[in-house]
């Protein structure tokens, strides 16, 4: 058992190291029977290098594998030394042009579109970026492991198939070329040898089956009774249940059973116990029976270690083989010979067969390996590639079958090499032609369907989960069979013009068992019980929509190839559809004295499928035969006389009707399934081969038939053939009256039929059935998508179908149909139609979708509103049919049709009821158009002494005949053309009277003298006069209307402000109060402005009143009333940090009294500047905190904010926040007293001060001996003597209401809890520290923001963060008022002492580790605590300005220390003035004290300019604080951008300007500080190099630095590996965008501990880089990740855009991507901002299901 916990590492044998491999190579050399030779060597050390133990040890196994086992084989194949064998080998190939790079998981891979022969063709990055595709239209993914760069591959691209490197190699190679020729005749004979004996080890190994017996040459004597409990992976287990399993059953902790989990599935398998049988046995069958309730249980193995160990060597010994070929391309050769020779056994028994043959029993690891060495070896030798090929071939079905019935994906199984052979031409044509690969391949796949119903069609709905699962797996057969078609032949032998059309019959037989799959029955009465089955069906149409394209394709190339198909494929869909007719009697339509005979048949009562694959590839060929005009070249080869138009129509007609009647709303009863599946078949990925080609069979049909016949037939199988036929039509309503669903379901069929008739007149825009190119349909689809909106180029490309190089073809013609509008720093680029297409525009468009239909109706009419044009949508002018379908046309002016139109018109003029509908008109309107543009085309196309046949002019101009003498088509359009309730329609009728006019003019001018043109000429001009009159009127009437309306709206208006006067007050007043601080300049324009000292600049109080945004109570703010607080969000911060491997070791024991400048971890608070009363919030917050309480109770959700953290949104916007600041007046002004003496100097002061601080450290000593005090009390009292004017006793009244003081502490409170991440204690002495401690924090991130984005430090600042500072500042002073004074005067104290010294402390910071801004908030800020003892008549403002001098010549000192140590070579430019001498002499005072440690440096240039540009930072940050702090307005010149800020500064910082003088003014006091503070030992280590120091200005940060071109960011990540399972590729890498660090992000692997709970790498990591605030880049997804500690995240868009100016996250398209500076700047920007945490807010407030994620796990 011991061994099973400790992994000890058993002692390397002597007798192995001992071992010499030139010795073993020798004694082999001599042997006459080299196999057993070897084999005995191999069985005697195998065993004793590998399976040592329970746990295996690789680096030393590689070790002792590569001295004792590989090293004699190289040995013996050199012949020498292979230090000198190998190089000699690799310096005399001539190595091959192929790149052959086996892509690594993750790794980009780049496609040309332009040139690559299909999508599959990939190169690798290198060789991408030296090949002429950069420059091309390319295609970016990443690679799923395996697969090969196809560089070099003259098959693989249409253009430019070697990139610079690998163009080198090709000058002098010959492809024929035998690479024998470049190795000596000896090593080919050993290696000849050698390699046979290896290779058969490994494959014998390897494919062993027993589980405790080797094969007998390798057993030994001596044998070990050791076994493994080996556990296998399958892909039907999850983790979770494995690692559960696990931890039953080998008695593992939870840590290892997830190291055995991801070996196994990383490996394929992973031993989990060793030991003897019994125990491993016993292991064994807990795990079986553990996982064998539900499914097939887990696959474990009782093996024999000694098995194991040649296994594990047989594998290293594979990858040995394929590293030893890459020397040279003659070894490669010799082991693919050796690979493919035939074994003794004949058939399949060379050794690549066998492995093939056993891919499925190997486990995954194997598989990967062998696979590896195939790829490296047979596939790279232009020769063994095509006998492998035929290997891969003969071997097909039954290599499919294995991985079908395998449960292992795709990738790892030896199937999936049929990309790497199938996609090359050359190989698919041979195997076509020699081994009849097509048919093989459908054969296959169609064993794998036996199910079939009684007519032999696929029956989906019966399936098993088994056969489901078969289901899914067979269909990758479709994707082989997609690779072998997808280079299209350009010569056709007849072999495989013979083969090909064999393997078309075979798909024939295919498509017949599609043929009429999944019948369905209307449902009357009962809604279905069940859903039916439909998925599997339209899975197997939507795969192979593009196989049956290619298909088609392939026969377009070659007559006769195309004239045999045809034939085929009628014979078929004859045999389908035979016998139609039988049984039946016919009967007999007529209309208008036509009449045909059909068959009776009732889509709503009978079995109709939607699935007619037949039907549609012969219209798909039938295309073909009129594009290619084999149908006027050869027809008397064609089989026209046997087609059967009516037969054709049939199906294709019942499944349009069948679309029909289920938008009429006929078949509610059958459910979604129905619904799904015609919804697929008018989709973008099935309806070119579906509802595409049933149209262009209709039409196929049609133009064979007398339109009349098929109009009556369409009428009739419409159900609607009663309606038309019936003598008086017109009144049908009264027979029905009782049903008006009947009648309203008619009207839809109606509808929808007239659509039909549209569609097949006028859709011509497939090559072959119109005149046109595959241009002109392109853009006509791009016309139609963009009528509907302006569309992105993703969005466009989603709509338009992709052929099989996923091409829309789009973009050759996109640039003449739209402009591309760019995108802003949101959102995404644009495309528009160009206003010349809008003409093109088709309302009927048939792939419109009824809601895109009516959206792009609205587009156009509001368009041409717009132009001020009429609202008609006429038709557009269409192309030519081609010759075989031009008598489509005729449908127009068929008789039938006329009677269609007349009728539906009477039921218009007639106006009865729900009789008709405006749809029904309107179509009609639109075929009338259609009409008649086709008869004005005729007209103007007619050559000369031509008749035109196309007379629908004359024909509308007739009435109807007898009986009922109905007026002309064209009086009732002008009776209705004044309609009133059809004013929607009135353009078009008008449009239609007008066109008509027009080709009656030119018939007129074609043939005799104008006749009665004058007076139709009037007749139109007055209506349109009339009409012009009425539109007057009518615009009038709006007018009036709209100011009626306007007039009532604006008293409304006023009502309601009226009524909401708080609300609006409210909003002025807080804008007010956000700009007075700043505006208040008139009044002192003409003063200098000052911030502190006693010549402060006096401003007059303002008062200041607020609204509360929950009561909207207005109140003032004064210091006794009650409590106003803003929202605020306090957050630990390390934005400012110089140091991100420093944080908060132990938060209890941290004193945040100095803080280190390195700002390694700030604390930031932030506000949206909304206020409210205290209680108002207070009262909010409760009933907030109870809902949420109850809440999460109920439904066990988080939410977006943490209640339990005091989190809350703010009422008004919803910004995160997580306290509140109290908002204060100035409060320095409520303590400053008068001030009456002389004001002491600097020296004077300090002294002053450390009395004072004297006196207070000898009272605090006495307080803390209590028992003594009071007997000794008064005599250390008289020792003491009180400074004058000093008063200890004294302790001052707060001024504030009770209910400030409660909000001082509120907030005090929550920014120490939150920043030491500490529990809530009002008391602890650090609260006070804290609070300054964001203040200074605060301030400082927004001067780095300001400085960085170039801003003026007082410029127009948001009012959110200027009302945050202002609170902020204002609260931090006021805090003391509620903290103990001793506590604050303590640390005052102490924080003097860090700068005047003073003995009593021993642990205090030189001066290089502390930030001076910080110090000086601190000490400012702790300063009244002391002040308020003083009634010497010191002012306030004057301990305020020493103290700013003060921490300012500590400042300059500590850059002076920390700045010159590296001079710059820069002269000189003026004489040196006043500033520089000064700097120079304080520089010489420093090297004086230092030891002379500091350099020299001659420059007082030099040194000023460092001393001015490292304290401008800090003179900013003061200047905000002191502005914030006494309300002084800032001096104008600051306000706005300008470079002489410093002498301004300066002003109101109340320096001079020459900043050294304050040296020289206090000369006493300087030497003395000077020296204490350049005499500590930490300067002295600093300046003799033992220790780093912070120097000045300190760097903004920055988020790293990301590559322009995507991809290299993706080359990266894919060379990064998971740091904790050795060498393996992270699935989820992702970067850390503030330092760089590349994570393993979401799995197992890399999980950690923290507080208590199992987190991911990127959580773990956002507590020590971002305190608990993350940004990320997911690489493989392109995606930016914001996290916030463990519950909040979100994805942000990420800061890549393709050409188009779209984002790709998830990189599913695959565009090249570049960084967009603007986008990644805005990310920049909420970082620095604090904004994160909040952005999260808002993501997860508006997309509720991102609070379900588990951010952590990341
Ligand atoms: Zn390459
Ligand atoms: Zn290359
Ligand atoms: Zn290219
Ligand atoms: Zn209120
Ligand atoms: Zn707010
Ligand atoms: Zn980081
Ligand atoms: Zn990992």
């Amino acid at each position: 058992m011991a061994s099973e916990l400790e992994p000890e590492v058993p002692a390397i044998d002597q007798s192995l190291l001992e071992c010499s491999a030139e010795e073993t190579a020798g004694k082999w050399l001599q042997s006459t029977d080299l196999t057993r030779e070897v084999y005995q060597h191999l069985a005697h050390y195998v065993p004793k290098i590998y399976c040592r133990g329970p746990n295996p040890f690789p680096q030393k196994e590689d070790m002792l594998a590569q001295h004792v086992l590989l090293g004699p084989l190289e040995w013996y194949l050199c012949g020498e030394d292979p230090a000198f064998g190998f190089p000699k080998l690799e310096q005399a190939n001539k190595p091959s042009h192929l790149c052959g790079r086996v892509f690594k998981v993750g790794e980009p891979t780049y496609s040309c579109r332009d040139c690559a022969v299909d999508p599959t063709c990939v190169l690798c990055m290198e060789c991408f970026l030296g090949s002429i595709h950069r420059d091309h239209r390319y295609r970016m993914t990443t690679s799923g492991g395996g697969g090969f760069c196809d560089c070099g591959d003259t098959e693989a691209w249409k253009e430019g198939p070697y990139c610079e490197k690998h163009e080198l190699n090709t000058s002098e190679t010959e492809e024929e070329e035998d690479p024998l020729v470049h190795l000596p005749e000896d090593v080919i004979a050993r290696t000849y040898s050698i390699f046979a004996i290896m290779f058969h080890y490994a494959v014998e190994i390897l494919t062993w089956e027993k589980e405790s017996e080797l094969p007998a040459d390798l057993e030994t004597v001596e044998k070990s009774d050791t076994y493994y409990c080996m556990l296998f992976n399958d892909e039907v287990h999850t983790y979770e249940q494995v690692i559960y399993t696990l931890q039953k059953a080998v008695n593992c902790t939870q840590k290892e059973a997830i190291g055995f989990a991801t070996t196994v599935d990383r490996d394929g398998r992973r031993s989990v116990r060793y030991g003897d049988f019994q125990y491993c046995e016993q292991a064994k069958s807990v795990i079986v029976r553990n996982t064998s309730r539900q499914t097939k249980p887990l696959k474990v193995q009782v093996m024999h270690s000694s098995i194991v160990a040649h296994q594990n060597f047989g594998l290293k010994l594979l990858s040995w083989l394929g590293s030893i070929i890459g020397y040279s391309d003659g070894l490669r050769r010799i082991l693919c010979q050796v690979g493919l020779q035939e074994g003794p056994d004949g058939e399949n028994s060379s050794l690549v067969d066998r492995l093939m043959l056993n891919d499925s029993k190997l486990w995954k690891g194997a598989r990967s390996v062998y696979h590896q060495l195939f790829m490296s070896s047979l596939l790279m030798d232009l020769k063994y590639k095509k006998l492998f090929a035929v290997r891969f071939a003969k071997n097909y079905e039954r290599l499919q079958s294995d991985y079908v019935t395998d449960d292992h994906d795709r990738e790892f199984s030896v199937a999936d090499l049929s990309v790497q052979i199938f996609t090359v031409p050359s190989l698919a044509r041979m195997l076509i032609t020699e081994e009849n690969l097509l048919t093989i391949i459908i054969k296959t796949f169609m064993d794998h369907l036996r199910h079939r119903d009684a007519q032999g069609r696929f029956q989906f709905e019966r399936y098993t989960a088994l056969q489901a699962f078969k289901f899914r797996r067979v269909q990758s057969l479709i994707l082989d069979l997609k690779y072998v078609l997808i280079s299209k032949p350009t010569e056709w032998s007849d072999g495989l013009r013979q083969k090909f059309l064999e393997g078309f019959d075979a798909f024939l037989e295919l498509l017949k068992c599609m043929q009429g799959m999944d019948p369905i029955t209307r449902q009357v009465g009962q809604h279905i019980e069940m859903e039916p089955e439909w998925e599997a069906a339209f899975t197997l149409q939507m795969k192979l929509t593009h196989v049956i394209s290619m298909m088609q394709d392939w026969c377009a190339l070659d007559e006769k190839v195309l004239i045999e198909a045809y034939k085929k494929c009628l014979a078929v869909l004859t045999q389908c559809h035979g016998g139609f007719t039988d049984g039946e009697q016919p009967i007999t339509l007529s209309i208008c004295g036509h009449s045909v005979e059909t068959i009776r048949y009732c889509v709503s009562q009978e079995k109709v499928s939607i699935h007619l694959p037949v039907s549609r590839l012969l219209a798909g060929l039938h295309v073909l035969l009129s594009k290619s005009e084999v149908a006027y070249k050869f027809p008397e080869l064609l089989p026209l006389s046997e087609l059967s138009p009516p037969m054709l129509i049939e199906h294709p007609l019942r499944c349009l009707v069948l679309c029909a009647q289920v938008h009429a709303g006929m078949w509610r009863r059958n459910g979604f399934s129905l619904v799904n599946q015609i919804y697929y078949y008018h989709n973008v990925k099935c309806r070119r081969e579906m509802f595409d080609k049933d149209i262009i069979m209709l039409q196929t049909g049609v133009s064979m038939m007398d339109p009349n016949h098929f109009l009556m037939i369409m009428l009739s199988r419409f159900e609607l053939y009663q309606i038309f036929s019936a003598p008086d039509c017109g009144k049908r309503l009264s027979s029905e009256i009782t049903h008006k669903d009947v009648v309203q379901q008619n009207n839809t069929l109606i509808e929808e039929m007239l659509y039909l008739i549209i569609m097949l007149v006028g859709e011509r825009f497939t090559p072959g059935v119109g005149q046109v190119n595959a241009t002109d349909e392109i853009k006509r689809e791009i016309i139609h998508q963009l009528s509907i909106k302006p569309m992105a180029h993703s969005e466009l490309v989603k709509s338009l179908p992709e052929d099989e190089n996923k091409e829309t073809g789009m973009e050759s013609v996109i640039e003449a149909v739209a402009h591309f509008k760019k995108p802003g720093l949101t959102g995404k680029g644009m495309y528009e139609l160009k206003p010349e297409c809008a003409k093109e525009f088709n309302l009927y468009f048939y792939h419109f979708s009824r809601a895109e239909q009516s959206k792009a109706e609205e587009a156009q009419r509001k368009l041409k509103r717009q132009n001020r044009e009429d609202t008609a949508l006429p038709p557009p002018i269409l192309p030519p049919f081609c010759p075989l379908f031009a008598s489509l046309v005729n449908i127009l002016q068929s008789d039938v049709m006329l009677c269609i139109m007349r009728t539906v018109l009477q039921w218009a003029v007639e106006h009865t009821g729900c009789a008709w509908s405006e749809s029904m008109l309107q179509r009609v309107l639109h075929l009338i158009g259609m009409a008649l543009q086709e008869e004005k085309q005729h007209l103007e196309n007619v050559m000369e002494e031509h008749v035109v046949t196309f007379t629908f002019t004359q024909k509308i101009s007739k009435p109807g005949e007898a009986p009922n003498n109905s007026p002309s088509i064209l009086a009732m359009l002008e009776t209705l053309q004044n309609a009133p309730y059809l004013e929607v329609h009135k353009d078009m009728i008008r449009w239609i009277l007008k066109t008509f006019n027009a080709i009656k003019k030119m018939r007129e001018s074609s043939s005799t003298s104008p006749v009665a043109e004058t007076e139709e000429t009037i007749t139109e001009e007055s209506s349109r006069d009339k009409d012009k009159a009425e539109r007057k009127r009518k615009a009038e009437i709006a007018r009036l209307r709209r100011e009626k309306v306007m007039a009532q709206m604006s008293e409304m208006q006023r009502h309601f402000i009226d009524e909401n006067k708080e609300l609006f007050q409210q909003t002025l007043g807080l804008e007010a109060s956000n700009s007075a601080v700043l505006d208040n300049s008139p009044m002192v324009s003409d003063v200098t402005l000052t911030a502190l000292g006693p010549a402060q600049t006096q401003v007059p109080k303002q008062r200041q009143f607020v609204t509360c945004i929950l009561c909207q109570e207005e109140q003032e703010v004064k210091v006794e009333s009650k409590a106003m607080v803003l929202a605020a969000f306090v957050q630990r911060s390390t934005v400012l940090s110089k140091n991100r491997s420093k944080g908060i070791q132990d938060p209890e024991k941290h004193d945040p009294l100095f803080m280190h400048p390195d700002l390694s971890c700030g604390t930031h608070t932030g506000s949206c500047g909304h206020i409210m009363h205290a209680h108002c919030w207070q009262r909010y917050f409760d009933s907030v905190q109870a809902k949420e309480q109850r809440r999460q109770q109920r439904l066990r959700l988080h939410t977006s904010y943490d209640v339990e953290n005091g989190e809350f949104l703010c009422p008004l916007c919803e910004c995160l926040s997580n306290t509140v600041i109290p908002l204060l007046l100035p409060p320095r002004n409520i303590f400053n007293k008068l001030n009456f003496s002389d004001q002491p100097n600097l020296t004077q002061w300090i002294r002053t001060i450390s009395q004072q601080i004297n006196a207070l450290q000898i009272l605090r000593k006495e307080e803390s001996i209590p028992n003594i005090a009071s007997s000794k009390n008064s005599k250390n009292m008289d020792k003491l003597q009180l400074p004058e004017g000093f008063r200890p006793d004294f302790h001052p009244k707060n001024p504030y209401s009770d209910s400030i003081k409660e909000m001082l502490t509120t907030f005090g409170t929550a920014v120490y809890k939150v920043g030491l991440k500490v529990h809530p204690n009002e008391e602890d002495p650090r609260v006070p520290l804290m609070c300054w401690g964001s203040c200074a924090y605060t301030i400082q991130s927004i001067e780095r923001i300001l400085s960085d984005e170039d801003k003026p430090l007082f410029g127009p600042l948001p009012c959110r963060l200027d009302d945050c500072l202002r609170s902020l500042t204002r609260f931090a002073a006021a805090h003391w008022t509620v903290a103990l004074l001793s506590v604050v005067q303590g640390h005052f104290c102490k924080l003097f002492a860090s700068l005047v010294p003073d003995d009593s402390y021993g642990d205090l910071p030189c001066i290089l580790d502390i930030d001076m801004f910080h110090l000086l908030v601190g000490l400012v800020l702790a300063f009244p605590a002391l002040h308020c003892q003083d009634f010497s008549g010191i002012s306030l403002g004057t301990g305020d300005l020493h103290i700013f001098h003060l921490v300012t010549m500590a400042h300059i000192v500590q850059i002076l220390l920390t700045s010159c140590t590296e001079a710059n070579g820069m002269d000189q430019e003026t004489p040196a003035g006043e500033e520089e001498l000064a700097v120079l002499a304080l520089y010489k005072t420093l090297r004086q004290c230092t030891g002379s440690v500091l350099k020299e440096l001659p420059s007082g240039w030099h040194l000023w300019r460092s001393v001015r540009a490292g304290i401008m930072p800090f003179l900013k940050c003061s200047a905000l604080f002191f502005h914030y702090l006494s309300g002084v307005p800032a001096p104008p010149e600051i306000q706005v951008a300008g470079t002489r800020h410093f002498e301004h500064l300066c002003n109101y910082l109340s320096l001079p300007s020459n900043l050294i003088s304050l040296f020289q003014e206090n000369s006493e006091i300087t030497k003395v500080l000077i020296e204490s503070w350049c005499q500590n030992s930490e300067v002295k280590r600093y300046l003799n190099g033992e220790r780093d120091a912070i120097s000045y200005p300190r760097e903004s940060n920055k988020l790293i630095g990301l590559p322009e071109d995507y991809s290299s960011l993706i080359n990266q990540a894919s060379n990064f590996s998971c740091p904790k399972s050795g060498g393996d590729k992270s699935r989820a890498p992702t970067l850390c965008l503030v330092c760089g660090t590349l994570l393993c992000s979401q799995s197992y692997c890399c999980q950690t501990e923290l507080e208590g709970e199992d987190v991911g790498a990127c959580t773990a990591h956002t507590y020590s880089c971002g305190s608990g605030v993350g940004i990320f880049l997911r690489v493989r997804e392109c995606q930016v990740l914001f996290l916030a500690g463990k519950t909040k995240g979100c994805f942000y868009s990420p800061p890549y855009l393709d050409d188009y100016g779209e984002t790709d996250q998830g990189l599913r398209r695959g565009n090249p991507l570049h960084l967009c500076k603007e986008r990644f700047k805005k990310i920049q920007r909420l970082w620095q901002q604090h904004s994160v945490t909040e952005e999260i807010g808002h993501a997860q407030e508006a997309n509720q299901t991102l609070v379900g994620v588990d951010w952590q796990h990341l």
